[in-house]
C-alpha cells in the first residue's frame, strides 16, 4: 500500500536518479490517469523538459521541470513508478510512461488505475491540488508534541479522522494511522480534542516511529528499480482481526471509522 514511507522511498531514489536528466516525451496509456490538463497538453508540455528536484509534499510526488513546470504524480492505494529500460515489456496496468534519455522509461504503474499524474505551472498546480492547505508534514524535522497537541486541540471528530485529514496533518495514511495508535495504545474512537499530554506524546512518538522506521526499510512495496522494500504491510494490528494482539494476547478488533478499515486492540488501547 503506497502510504508515505513507500512515497518517500520513491522521491528519493528519483533524487538518485533521475534529478538532471531529460524527459524526451510522455505517452499516456490510460487517458484518466491525468488529471490535468487535457491529454494532448499534458504531452506537450512533458516534451523535452528536464527534471530539476524530486520532493514530497502528503503523498503528492512533485518534480519541478525545466521551463517553470511542476510535474505531480499521486500513487492512491497502489500506485508506483518504475525506472526500467525502454526495451523490458511493458505491463498491462502501466498508466503513463515517460521516456528519458540513456533509453530508459519512467512508468507509473497502478493495478486499481487509481494512480494520477498532473502537471502545469507551480502556482496553478499548488491551488488545483489545493496543496498549499496541507497541515504540517509529519515526518519534517519541526513537527514537535507541541505542534500536534496544537492541531487536535482545535479538532472536532473521531481521533482517527482527524489523524488521517491531511489538512491537520501531512504524512499519515490508514495503515500508518492505526499502527501509530496501537504503539501509543490509545483507542483510535477517541474525541481528537480528548487526549492527554502523556497521550499527545506517546502519539507523537509512535507516528515518528512508525513513519522512520518504514522509510529506513524502504517502505513495503518495490522501489524505483524494482527492489522490494523490508518494511512488513501488517506489521501489529492491521488487516489482522482477530488475531491476538502482540502486547496483550486479546483479538484484534476491526471497526468502520468515517468509513475506513480500522484495527485495534479492545483491551490495551485506552
Ligand atoms: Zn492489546
Amino acid at each position: 500500500m503506497a502510504e508515505v514511507p513507500e512515497v518517500e522511498t520513491i522521491v528519493r531514489d528519483l533524487r538518485a536518479a533521475v534529478v538532471g536528466r531529460m524527459i524526451a516525451r510522455a505517452e499516456v496509456l490510460l487517458a484518466a490517469a491525468v488529471r490535468f490538463p487535457s491529454v494532448d497538453e499534458f504531452t506537450a508540455l512533458l516534451t523535452e523538459r528536464v527534471v530539476l528536484e524530486s520532493n514530497r509534499r502528503a503523498k503528492y510526488i512533485l518534480l519541478p521541470l525545466s521551463g517553470d513546470l511542476l510535474l505531480a504524480v499521486h500513487f492512491a492505494l497502489w500506485g508506483t513508478l518504475a525506472l526500467v529500460p525502454t526495451e523490458q515489456p511493458r505491463l498491462p496496468e502501466t498508466l503513463i510512461i515517460w521516456h528519458l534519455d540513456q533509453d530508459q522509461d519512467l512508468r507509473l504503474i497502478d493495478k486499481l488505475g487509481y494512480a494520477r499524474a498532473a502537471v502545469g505551472e507551480p502556482d496553478t498546480l499548488a491551488e488545483r491540488l489545493d496543496l498549499d492547505s496541507l497541515g504540517p508534514e509529519a515526518l519534517d524535522p519541526d513537527f514537535s508534541v507541541d505542534v500536534l497537541a496544537r492541531q487536535l486541540a482545535r479538532r472536532r471528530g473521531v481521533l482517527k479522522s482527524v489523524l488521517l485529514n491531511q489538512r491537520v496533518l501531512a504524512g499519515l495514511g490508514n495503515r500508518d494511522t492505526d499502527e501509530s495508535l496501537w504503539l501509543a495504545g490509545i483507542d483510535p474512537r477517541r474525541a481528537a480534542a480528548s487526549l492527554t499530554l502523556d497521550e499527545i506524546t506517546r502519539l507523537h512518538a509512535g507516528i515518528k516511529k512508525m513513519l522512520e522506521e518504514g522509510i529506513a526499510l524502504r517502505g513495503t512495496q518495490r522501489d524505483l528499480f524494482g527492489v522490494k522494500g523490508q518494511a512488513v504491510h501488517r506489521r501489529h494490528i492491521f488487516e489482522k482481526t482477530r488475531e491476538p494482539c502482540p502486547r496483550c494476547g486479546t483479538p484484534i478488533a476491526y471497526i468502520r471509522i468515517g468509513g475506513r478499515n480500522t484495527f485495534y486492540c479492545p483491551n490495551c488501547q485506552h
